[in-house]
């Protein structure tokens, strides 16, 4: 006995799957056994497969392959443009096709199908012979654009039916005569890969109805003429294709042709394809009339056309169709028929779970109702609304972008949160399941599946049975549980990052929310090198965007209001041990092949797991022998993680905010320093030396070039003639920064993770740097570094457009121009975005802004160039969707600055803070960021960093003001002694230290958050360092004032500048309250959920 398989009457001769809308070809061998019986196929192969599988084979005897003609079969027929252009001309109707006709071979019509001809020597002979014709001359050198303009849509009954026979394994030819023209051909108006062989007159030298050119169409299918059929819309080349044997549809109307079509292929179903469908196999078909008046009496759906029906291949074991009926795109889920476990396949069950869980926020298709009568199409089913969207069965996400990666993980995270959120008992699924006791149950289950079905001793299996009961989670918590919680089973909006559909609730139940958090990480733990499984383990996910297992955790945590997740181990080793188990269920009866009728709920579990695997995989060819080792293999990855695990609650990093989690687990992705992965440095003598280096250039920088400056640069802004210009000091040092390499600091090694437009410094590593900036507040502006060019730099490197980011980011970046953002409105409270009033019209090629702006820092410096605008752009959406940004050109008619605002007096010239009017601004589409609605999008994206920095620099300015204090209290002398004899002093003093200190921490806790967890994770410790750090500044700064008496408010120190400041950073990122508001709630549903 070889490998090989060996049943002699096989229907079965090659397994087929299909997935991602194509056709995957699995020799039987994949069952992994070499012993497989023919009963054995028989039994673990699903009826429907079975059934599938034999139509194949009957239609492989008939029909292998369909050949399309291109004009009048998929495209419209060019003769509609021929009587067109005669019009147009004032030729007598009929002459173009009559000089083709009569012309002959020797034509230049023929001669330029076959290749003959040049372009325009056709033009010149084909006007010649046109005109001799018409006896008048007719210029058709236009002809062929003529032509090709009217052939750009498809029609889509046929592309549908192209895409349906794919689907079924016969092959597809498109067969054209055609003329070569540069870059276009077929290409220009569908997609190539629709067909597996496309013959074109022009490239072949010969044209239909010459014989040639089929036999090279059919040498190219690999088929028998007889064994094809060719669709066409001229009796002359389906006679010389019939007169081969080529079966042929004469096509006077596609969607008729495509009838005709289906009767000639056995009885498939050529219409309105759906991806993963296929036609229905006979013993899965619903009697349709009974169907037709379900739709009719119950969903009150009406139409002349009976329903279309297609069958879902992907994952389920509850037969699913696709229904098109009366317009409605709509999805039906039934039992299978035949005898059934009681609990198996409960499609009652599904229904009801995700009709309750859709009322609570849970993304789920339109349910439009449930039939349990059996007699109407003989079990129970469900109706619901066919979400058009996009499945992703690569979980690498192939083809998009870092960040477009990252929004879809994260949506998923957010979708599984909904689930867990979802109130049992308002829902009314309070005897959905049992509650609590969810893990326990399950490890008997499956300890008890695995002893029944064990072919070897896997020594793995039998230490995690030991194992995993001995290190049950203390507590469990008890929420809906989906059960089979994966990407590939979500649905996402056509194009942007949302969750529309969350399918396959089969397995739900209650029971234990982390079982599912850990089934949708399971890839981060698949046995690396194995070649059917995509393992995150051997790839570098964190390049792609891809959260790793601890960013998805803490986003899920933040969501959930969790602090941690403890006994993650156990859950990672829980899901590979049930794995396991089921696979090696699956293998024993594969190899068994015994047993009376199949078990239907096995057998659905076979196929989820033989799907399972090649989803989890590229779609390369699995080999037998690998998936008999399948089992042992996860059950050894999962004892490797609950062998290495000690399962104590690790340290809190986190105050209030997020805990992170077990030791045992291992980050795969951080931004942090070289060396200091998952170490949080609290000193810049622990940066790596590449961030040392920097730190200690911009220190020396700061010293030796900055801080002697800095007085000449406050005198010069102290003559009113130079309120608003640039100090030549500033450019200078500026330049001199730029030659040094200390330029551009601030943009986060996350958003420019190859360092092309940045010094690549993680947040924490630039902490350092900004205290040192804080510390000579005219720093950040000759570093490059200065709000609120920082954040609209940011803005534009996450979101802009190629065409932004060329004309606005670049010259930002070089230093030569500056920016304002302009989101607070005089007439609104705007610390609630959601109240902003300014308006963003789309007329026609342009946008049309009107507002009034004011704070709108930076705006009256002499080279403010662009503004990041925010308005509505639709008062009628969604309060979070209603906003846009916008860059406005400043110097674009309508926008005109009305005043400077002071602080205290300060201008804060020469940036300013200004108040705007905007008035019937125009400008180009091109100018909106990432999308209309997208404003507070880009708002959360923008705020993280751009406040961080703010409190780093806050912590320098601190450090300048303790500094100025220690001076001048040890050289003044009141009462007989210096000031800092005085014990209220040296209070202040050391008040002031204590404070420094625990707020430093805070920042620094806050930038190592960001780094490795992200800046929506780090939200909470943002949020606290955002109210703790000018508070604290000015606390500080009041007490050096205070040591420096009336000289402290005055211009002559810094101390009044940089109270005026502080004070301002209680409002400027938003005011304290705000920033209260969101801390405390995160508290109260940490505590909340704590107590579930
Ligand atoms: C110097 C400076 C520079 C600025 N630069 C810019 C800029 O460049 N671009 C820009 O768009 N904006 C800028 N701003 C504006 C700043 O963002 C806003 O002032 C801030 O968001 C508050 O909005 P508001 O002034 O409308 O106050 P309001 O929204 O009217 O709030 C007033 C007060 O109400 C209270 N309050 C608000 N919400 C709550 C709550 N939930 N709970 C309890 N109390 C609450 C707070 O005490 C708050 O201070 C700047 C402001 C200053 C002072």
């Amino acid at each position: 006995m070889n490998g090989d398989i060996k049943c002699k009457h096989i229907m079965i001769k090659n397994w087929r799957l299909v997935m991602d809308g194509r056709m995957h070809r699995f020799p039987l061998r994949i069952l992994g056994t070499p012993h497989i019986s023919e009963a054995g196929c028989r039994q673990i192969l699903s009826p429907r497969i079975q059934a599938a599988t034999l139509m194949a084979q009957h239609r492989t005897q008939t029909t292998k392959a369909v050949i399309f003609d291109l004009g009048g079969v998929v495209v419209p027929s060019p003769l509609a443009a021929f009587l067109e252009y005669e019009r147009k001309l004032g030729l007598p109707k009929g002459s173009i096709s009559r000089t083709v006709v009569e012309s002959g071979d020797s034509g230049a019509w023929n001669r330029l199908e076959r290749g003959e001809l040049t372009l325009s020597e056709f033009a010149d002979k084909f006007t010649e012979d046109v005109s001799a014709r018409a006896g008048k001359r007719a210029d058709m050198s236009g002809l062929l654009t003529y032509i090709g303009n009217g052939l750009t849509t498809p029609h889509q009954s046929i592309i549908d039916a192209v895409k349906s026979l794919r689907i079924e394994g016969l092959k597809t030819a498109l067969l054209t005569n055609n003329w070569a023209m540069e870059g276009e051909g077929p290409n220009r108006i569908m997609d190539r890969d629709l067909f597996d062989v496309i013959v074109e007159s022009s490239k072949v030298g010969t044209r239909k109805p010459e014989r040639r050119i089929y036999e090279i169409c059919l040498q190219q299918l690999d088929v028998k003429p007889e064994e094809s059929v060719f669709l066409d819309d001229l009796g002359v080349n389906l006679k010389a294709a019939k007169a081969m044997g080529i079966r042929t549809i004469k096509v006077t109307d596609p969607d008729k042709a495509v009838l005709d079509l289906e009767r000639e292929v056995g009885g498939l179903c050529l219409r309105r394809f759906v991806d993963g469908t296929t036609t229905v196999p006979e013993h899965l078909r619903i009697p349709m009339d009974r169907l037709e008046t379900f739709f009719n009496q119950k969903l009150n759906l009406h139409s002349t056309e009976p329903p279309v029906l297609r069958c879902f291949q992907h994952g389920q074991s509850n037969p699913t169709y696709y229904v098109y009926y009366a317009g409605q795109h709509l999805v039906l889920r039934k039992k299978p028929p035949g005898k059934l476990l009681p609990s198996a396949h409960a499609v009652e069950r599904e229904f009801k779970v995700m009709n309750a869980v859709g009322q609570f926020g849970v993304p789920i298709p339109k349910m439009y109702g449930l039939c349990e009568d059996s007699s109407v199409i003989g079990t129970p089913f469900y109706i619901m609304e066919y979400c058009k969207g996009r499945i992703f069965k690569s979980l690498h996400l192939p083809g998009m972008t870092y960040q477009e990666r990252r929004d879809i993980y994260f949506a998923m995270a957010d979708t599984l949160c909904k689930i867990h959120q979802v109130d049992i008992s308002k829902a009314g699924l309070d005897d959905y399941g049992k509650k609590g006791g969810y893990l326990k149950r399950n490890i008997v289950r499956w300890s008890k599946q695995y002893e029944a079905s064990k072919t070897e001793e896997i020594e793995a299996m039998n230490k995690l049975m030991d194992w995993l009961p001995k290190h049950l989670p203390e507590r469990e918590a008890v929420t809906i549980a989906h059960g089979d919680f994966r990407l590939d089973n979500l649905i996402f909006h056509p194009t942007k990052p949302e969750v529309i559909g969350v399918l396959d609730w089969e397995l739900s139940t209650i029971g234990d929310p982390i079982t599912d958090l850990c089934t949708c990480l399971l890839n981060y733990y698949m046995p690396a090198n194995f070649p059917m499984i995509t393992s995150f383990q051997n790839m570098d996910v964190a390049s792609l965007g891809i959260p790793s297992v601890q960013e998805f955790m803490d986003i899920y945590c933040q969501r959930m209001g969790i602090p941690s997740i403890p006994s993650w181990d156990f859950y990672v080793a829980f899901a590979l041990f049930r794995f396991a188990a089921i696979i090696q269920g699956v293998y024993k009866r594969a190899i068994s092949g015994q047993g009376s009728a199949p078990n239907s709920k096995l057998v659905g579990e076979f196929v989820l797991c033989i799907i399972c695997i090649c989803t989890l995989g590229q779609g390369s060819a699995p080999n037998s022998k690998l998936v008999g080792e399948f089992a042992k293999l996860m059950a050894e990855e999962g004892w490797k993680i609950a062998s290495n695990s000690n399962l104590r609650p690790t340290v809190s990093m986190a105050g209030g905010g997020i805990q992170l989690g077990n030791t045992g687990g291992k980050r795969n992705y951080s931004t942090s320093s070289e060396g200091a992965v998952n170490q949080m440095t609290v000193s810049p003598k622990g940066l790596s030396p590449r961030a040392k280096n920097l730190y200690d250039k911009v220190k020396d920088f700061i010293e030796k070039e900055i801080k002697p400056a800095e007085s000449e640069v406050m005198e010069f802004y102290r003559q009113e003639q130079n309120c608003w210009k640039v100090c030549p000091t500033v450019n200078r040092l500026k330049e001199k920064a730029k030659a040094a390499g200390l330029w551009n600091l601030f943009l986060p090694k996350e958003a420019d993770p190859e360092m092309k437009l940045g010094a690549g410094l993680t947040n924490l590593e630039y902490a350092f740097m900004c205290e040192e900036m804080g510390k000579v507040p005219l720093s950040s502006e000759i570093f490059n570094c200065q709000a609120p060019d920082t954040g609209n730099m940011e803005v534009l490197v996450r979101y802009g457009s190629e065409q932004q980011k060329r004309q606005w980011l670049t010259p930002l970046l070089n230093g030569e121009m500056k920016s304002c953002f302009g989101m607070t409105e005089p007439k609104v409270a705007s610390s609630d975005a959601t109240n902003i009033e300014s308006s963003i019209t789309r007329e026609r090629d342009h946008y049309v802004i009107n507002g009034h702006k004011w704070w709108t820092s930076g705006a009256l410096h002499p080279n403010c160039k662009i503004c990041i605008f925010m308005g509505k752009t639709d008062k009628s959406a969604a309060t979070h969707r209603q906003q846009s940004m916008i860059l406005v050109p400043m110097d674009a008619p309508g926008v005109k600055i009305v005043r400077p605002l002071s602080v205290f007096g300060y201008l804060d010239n020469p940036a300013g803070h200004a108040e705007v009017i905007f008035e019937n601004v125009k400008v180009p589409l091109d100018n909106m960021l990432l999308g209309e609605g997208r404003g507070f999008e880009i708002a959360q994206g923008r705020l993280g960093p751009g406040r961080i920095h703010h409190c780093m620099r806050l912590i320098g300015n601190t450090e300048r003001a303790m500094e100025l204090m220690l001076e001048r209290t040890q050289n003044r002398v009141a009462f007989g002694k210096p000031l800092a004899a005085q014990g209220t002093i040296q209070q202040d003093v050391a008040k002031s230290r204590v404070e420094i200190e625990q707020t430093r921490l805070l920042v620094l806790k806050a930038a190592h958050m960001m780094d490795n967890y992200g800046n929506k994770v780090a939200a909470p410790e943002i949020a606290m360092i955002k109210v703790a750090a000018p508070n604290m500044a000015l606390r500080v700064i009041d007490r050096a004032i205070q040591a420096h008496g009336g000289g402290g408010l005055s211009e002559d120190f810094i101390l009044a500048g940089m109270f005026s400041w502080a004070r301002v950073l209680r409002l400027a990122d938003g005011p304290d309250e705000v920033h209260l508001r969101s801390i405390s709630r995160q508290e109260y549903r940490k505590y909340n959920l704590s107590k579930l």
